[in-house]
């Protein structure tokens, strides 16, 4: 078959497919204006994405009904809103009759003040959750933690502009075989500005003032494999019917499962969106811009060094490497920052 054939029968399928999209949303839309004449949609008013089930959300109302409990709805999307996503502020109408078939409405989503991205399959990034606030990066004394690893979670959180702050659990098992090396590579965060919280899930040490820090706002738990996220989460979270867990029952396929964010609320007071995608946060590619600029402190001297491609190591007239020399920048993150770059080049 030629060439041209193939792009031809490829167009009439695009087409084809674009024309069936429409259909379905012309029909969803004359479903929607059909409750809404019915009066079977109760008045506009905002909510929470608490989910994502593909074509539809499930969102939350922010007005507490007379119980005291939240009013949770399945919805359909007006398909002139972009991709909603958890974490997403919306405004919404919910069903109040049987003509939506107990669904409300989504029309407009409110803006976002962050947002988290990982790349789909095929590399281009997607955002995956809406208005987080703190991002925790989990470490523990084993699996053994490197300052590069760290300061690499460091980076990606910079470049979401949320803030990120360090979580060492599992202090039960410090002794005095790792306790100096332990101290020596968080010491330098906290003047950084990225706080250092210290916790054992097992002995519940430290727990008081996570709760304290996760009771507003909303918050995420990323971190490498073994360092004790699942347990954490799942003791944070009061018995397995917190998780609403259908997520692929909703979709009809398994594949949603892996990627959906979920919103929880903490018992003892604010948000967290977990998913199997989010706590892998940071581990992709990122650009070198993005990865110096993600050095928080060597930001000043970005651009200021005498050659322009210049890369920080033996040039003259490097700015970084005088920052360095005057102890504006430490050794280690510059260590960490080539390290970084250099396994960058080899991904
Ligand atoms: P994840 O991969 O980050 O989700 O880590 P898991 O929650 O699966 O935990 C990995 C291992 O660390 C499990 O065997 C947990 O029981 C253990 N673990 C988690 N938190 C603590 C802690 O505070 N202290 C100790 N000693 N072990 C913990
Ligand atoms: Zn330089």
């Amino acid at each position: 078959m030629s060439k041209r054939k193939l792009n031809r029968r490829q167009q009439w399928r695009i087409a084809k497919i674009q024309q069936e999209r429409e259909a379905r949303a012309r029909k969803k839309e004359q479903t929607l204006s059909q409750a809404e004449e019915e009066g079977d949609l109760g008045a506009e008013q905002t909510g929470l994405v608490i989910a994502n089930y593909g074509t539809q959300v499930l969102v939350e109302s922010e007005a507490e009904n007379q119980e005291g409990s939240e009013l949770r709805q399945r919805c359909h999307v007006r398909s002139n809103i972009d991709t909603l996503v958890t974490g997403d502020r919306v405004a919404w109408r919910p069903a109040t009759g049987e003509s939506t078939g107990g669904l409300g409405v989504v029309g407009a989503r409110l803006q976002r003040h962050s947002e988290l991205q990982r790349p789909d399959r095929y590399g281009d990034m997607k955002t995956v959750a809406a208005n987080i606030d703190r991002i925790l990066i989990v470490i523990a004394p084993y699996p053994e933690p490197f300052a590069n690893a760290i300061d690499r979670y460091l980076v990606a959180a910079e470049t979401t502009g949320i803030q990120p702050l360090l979580l060492l659990n599992k202090i039960d098992l410090i002794d005095d075989t790792n306790r100096a090396h332990l101290e020596e590579l968080l010491r330098p965060y906290p003047d950084l500005g990225y706080p250092v919280l210290q916790l054992s899930t097992k002995t519940g040490e430290g727990l008081e003032q996570l709760l304290d820090t996760l009771a507003q706002g909303t918050s995420v738990f990323v971190g490498q494999s073994g360092v004790g996220k699942s347990s954490l989460i799942n003791g944070l979270l009061p018995g397995t019917d917190a998780r609403i867990g259908e997520l692929s029952e909703a979709t009809g396929k398994g594949t949603h499962t892996t990627t959906a964010a979920e919103l929880f609320h903490l018992p003892s007071g604010g948000d967290l969106i977990d998913s199997p995608g989010i706590r892998e946060f940071g581990l992709w590619h990122m650009s070198e811009q993005e990865l110096i600029e993600g050095f928080a402190e060597f930001r000043p001297f970005i651009g200021h060094c005498r050659f322009r491609d210049c890369r920080h190591q033996s040039e003259p007239g490097c700015a970084i490497q005088e920052a360095l020399e005057r102890g504006d920048i430490s050794q280690r993150r510059m260590d960490s920052y080539l390290h970084v770059r250099n396994s960058l080049e080899n991904e």
